[in-house]
């Protein structure tokens, strides 16, 4: 291997896939052939696919196929019903998706029987067609812009929902063109994103102007083996600190809330990290989104497969079922344990983090 190669590589930012493919749809795109040359730069090869469905050559071994297409990005166009945009309460008024699926390992990924098939991550090469879809839905929406409490946040564009867009970042530049979108619409317009991985440093410099929330997903790091191929929670925060220096709207994900044994120290811990690395921020404005760890039985069956060797307690010890207004059943705490978790991060929250708005608990 040449020296430059071996150097590209060893810059590779963890957790980032090892191959491209390109369909050919997507090679029409500036942005996908864009995604490809970065590709290259940090040492993924890129496969060119001679049409526009995504194959790959899967071992038969469940084990070995699971590692490869979540090693694997592929560069797709997004199909016309992307950009039709969906409601996603309670995060945000809509949904925009840049891409769908996520290379890390997280034993509770709540994308695990979500997406269908094999877990290649997608990453969308008709950026322009997404962005251009947005500004039909301005001023529509029922979680910001129709409530009297998060009005101010403007029309919101959830852009994490299916994807952690840091972890592929550096490939697809998605993330930083959308940021840049966002700033330059002179709109009540905000676009939010979560993450557990903190290679942020290309959008300190962006022209965001404070139409971008970045939130810090972040879990107690005695709960790291969860959390496999992300980025450690210290680093996370300390990128959610530099972001919130370079005068971004900031926020804390904590999620999944994992009701463990020694959860109350071990998330006190959590937010006193929290609280040190923000403390005199200037003009910091900080949210907090509370989600308890829930699951249901396609998402288990999934999760079990990919991480047999996984402690995450899914036996149903200690849960409730709950039924969603589409009449899935998912399994979440039962009714003392979400009581004293609520309890105990309003009141750690509040007295660490007084200056934090609290956006829902769920
Ligand atoms: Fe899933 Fe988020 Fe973990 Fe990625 S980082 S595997 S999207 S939970």
């Amino acid at each position: 291997m040449p020296a430059a190669d071996a150097r590209a590589i060893a810059r590779r930012p963890r957790g980032l896939p090892r191959r491209l493919l390109l369909t050919r749809a997507a090679r029409g795109h500036a942005h996908g052939l864009a995604m490809a040359e970065r590709a290259a730069a940090l040492g993924l090869d890129v496969v060119e696919l001679a049409g526009d469905r995504v194959t790959l050559d899967l071992p038969e071994d469940p084990r070995r196929a699971y590692r490869q297409a979540k090693e694997t990005l592929a560069v797709t166009v997004a199909p016309p019903s992307k950009l039709r945009l969906q409601p996603i309460a309670p995060s945000a008024d809509w949904r925009v998706d840049l891409a769908e699926g996520c290379p890390a390992h997280c034993a509770y990924c709540y994308l695990a029987g979500s997406l269908k098939g094999p877990p290649i991550t997608r990453a969308y090469a008709n950026l322009d067609e997404i962005l251009a879809a947005l500004p039909a839905y301005l001023g529509t929406g029922r979680i910001t812009s129709r409530s009297r409490v998060r009005a101010h946040e403007g029309t919101t564009f959830e852009a994490s929902c299916y994807t952690d867009p840091l972890a592929i970042e550096p490939v697809t530049g998605s993330l930083a063109a959308t940021i840049a979108h966002f700033g330059g619409w002179n709109e009540a317009v905000q676009l939010r994103f979560t993450s557990k991985f903190a290679d942020v440093g290309p959008l300190l410099p962006l022209a965001h102007h404070g139409r971008t929330r970045m939130r810090a997903s972040v879990n107690p790091a005695a709960y790291a083996r969860f959390e496999a191929g992300t980025d450690p929670v210290a680093e996370r925060l300390a990128a959610l600190g530099r972001i919130a220096r370079a005068g971004y709207p900031v926020g804390l994900t904590i999620a999944p809330i994992i009701a463990a044994e020694g959860w109350r120290e071990a998330y006190g811990a959590l937010i006193a990290q929290a609280a040190a690395v923000l403390a005199g921020i200037a003009g910091l404005d900080l949210t907090v989104e509370l989600i308890t760890h829930r699951y249901n039985p396609g998402s288990k069956a999934v999760l079990e497969s990919w991480y047999p060797g996984s402690r995450l307690d899914m036996s149903g010890a200690g849960r409730a079922t709950k039924r969603t207004k589409f009449g899935a059943e998912k399994q979440v705490y039962d009714a003392d344990t979400m009581r004293a978790l609520k309890v105990f991060f309003e009141a750690e929250i509040g007295e660490r983090l007084p200056e934090a708005r609290i956006l829902y608990w769920t």
